[in-house]
């Protein structure tokens, strides 16, 4: 499509290059002003919303942004807890779930490619239903989808053992400015031919290019998997046990913790009995052959044992609906929470989880902290009632400190979930000024006018969407 310079509002461009029933304007757009960051106000108004259904369809998009100078914001599940698919300065939303085709499955060959906008859910599955595992299981996989993960590089329970979704991609279709499609990787499970594209189109959270396809390793499913909860009287003896557990070579598929309150806030859901001293919980699986996960179950146990106050094995998928709810009753108790996913190496844990609470006693708010011991990602959260302002403005104000609790420690200001909107500028705290410049520069060559995603991940404070590198449209009629 060769756009015609007299096409003169957005909306009718997007209906040529997409198709106007797959262009929302106007009041159509609200259920895209935000994402699940808008609990912390996160909103922002796009001049519309356009569902490609080709990857060329999505081709063409990037080619009139990137003569128009309009921003693009790309669009998966809007699961996302970092504000990365909200358009905080307008511009165009490009949803991708038209993308959700099975390209092609190879069981036997343990290989997966399918579009950017299938769910996770598809994924797993499909992979399920062939006797094969897709490890990486971040929450929401009902909604969220394969490009959104690949664009976060997102987590789980079970990175611990089997790393982020960025482990799974051998293969990427996406499309780059000004309006090209390449493919990096493929279906070969080694590449060492130039530099790894791939690894930096993974966790770059829409900034550098639109990922429209992902071709995916699996694994033959396990044989048997044991969940093992396991409750301590303090967090000593708990973080103890995990540098155990760590040191031990067990190695378990997921090894996640619930502090003190959490653990108060979640008792009454758990299925099954909670000790009445138990004041931190260690919620770990097992999983391999039935003779490895026998010999893996009893030895953590007896590891585990003497500084344990009991030891329980529920159903796993009991276990897993109970874990998976965390977020929600803790947001419960106040109406709402503010919650940072900071990562510090796994021996620092214990501080980090005491610091968290000091840090919300001094801000005069309620904190508490959950999330994936193994890999020292926390879920560091403060309790709040989202119409209290002076409370949201102490709890944003407190989240600084968690990110330099973080950077003291040893860790980052996140493990899973990206910088997006609400960590812009903040890896200026964390990286040499040398490192940040690389991080522009490369900005600046994928994206020199910079259309994609403008004010996210953005290194720098001072490199914010107001910063007015980006051409904005008036809105559409
Ligand atoms: C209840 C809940 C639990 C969660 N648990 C976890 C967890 O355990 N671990 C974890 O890591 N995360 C977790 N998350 C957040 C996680 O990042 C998202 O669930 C998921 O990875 C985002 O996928 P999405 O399709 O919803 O992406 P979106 O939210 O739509 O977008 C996220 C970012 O990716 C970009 N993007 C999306 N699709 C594309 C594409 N095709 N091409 C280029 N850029 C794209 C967007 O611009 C944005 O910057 C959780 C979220 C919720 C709501």
């Amino acid at each position: 499509v060769t756009l015609k310079p007299e096409l003169a509002s957005i909306r009718t461009d997007l209906g040529v290059l997409v198709g106007a029933e797959y262009v929302l304007a106007g009041a159509e757009c609200r259920a895209y002003e935000t994402d699940w960051t808008a609990s912390r106000g996160l909103r922002g108004k796009p001049d519309a919303v356009t569902f490609p259904g080709s990857s060329e369809e999505v081709r063409q998009l990037v080619e009139w942004s990137s003569d128009r100078g309009v921003p693009l914001v790309p669009r998966g599940g809007g699961t996302g807890l970092a504000g990365g698919a909200v358009p905080v300065g307008g511009g165009v939303v490009v949803c991708l779930e038209r993308l959700d085709q099975i390209i092609e499955f190879s069981p036997d060959q343990w290989r997966l490619t399918v579009g950017a906008g299938v769910t996770t859910h598809t994924v797993k599955r499909l992979a399920r239903e062939n006797g094969l595992l897709f490890p990486p299981d971040p929450g929401a996989a009902e909604q969220s989808q394969i490009g959104g993960n690949t664009a976060t590089n997102a987590g789980g329970p079970h990175a611990f053992k089997y790393g982020g979704t960025g482990a799974w991609v051998t293969g990427l279709e996406a499309v780059v400015v000004p309006g090209e499609i390449i493919r990096v990787g493929g279906a070969q499970r080694k590449d060492v031919g130039g530099y790894d594209i791939k690894s930096l189109l993974v966790g770059s959270e829409g900034t550098l290019a639109l990922i429209t396809e992902v071709t995916l390793r699996l694994l033959p499913a396990p044989e048997a998997v044991v969940p093992l909860v396991m409750f301590f009287a303090d967090t000593k003896a708990a973080t103890e046990s995990i540098r155990d557990i760590i040191a031990s070579g067990i190695e378990p598929a997921a090894l996640d913790y619930l502090d003190a309150r959490t653990l108060e806030l979640l008792k009454r859901s758990y299925p099954g009995d909670v000790p009445p001293d138990a004041m931190f919980a260690l919620v770990s699986e097992l999983d391999g052959s039935s003779d490895q996960v026998a010999d893996s179950t009893s030895e953590l146990r007896e590891l585990v044992s003497p500084s344990a106050v009991a030891i329980d094995s529920p159903s796993a998928t009991d276990l897993w609906r109970w874990r998976d709810g965390v977020g929600n009753v803790v947001a419960a108790v106040r109406g709402g929470k503010v919650s940072e996913d900071i990562v510090v190496p796994p021996d620092r844990l214990a501080e980090a989880v005491d610091e968290v609470v000091k840090i919300g006693r001094t801000a005069d708010l309620e904190a508490c902290s959950w999330g994936h011991a193994g890999d020292g990602n926390m879920h560091a959260s403060f309790l709040v009632d989202p119409d209290d302002e002076a409370m949201m403005a102490r709890a944003e104000q407190a989240s600084q400190q968690l990110f330099d609790l973080a950077i003291a420690l040893g860790g980052s200001i996140t493990g899973e979930h990206g910088v997006g909107y609400l960590k812009a500028g903040q890896l200026e705290r964390q990286w040499d000024p040398a490192a940040l410049d690389l991080h522009e520069r490369i900005k600046k060559d994928f994206d020199p006018a910079g259309v994609l995603n403008p004010g996210k991940k953005v290194a720098r404070m001072s490199a914010g969407p107001k910063s007015g590198q980006v051409t904005r449209p008036s809105a559409a009629s």
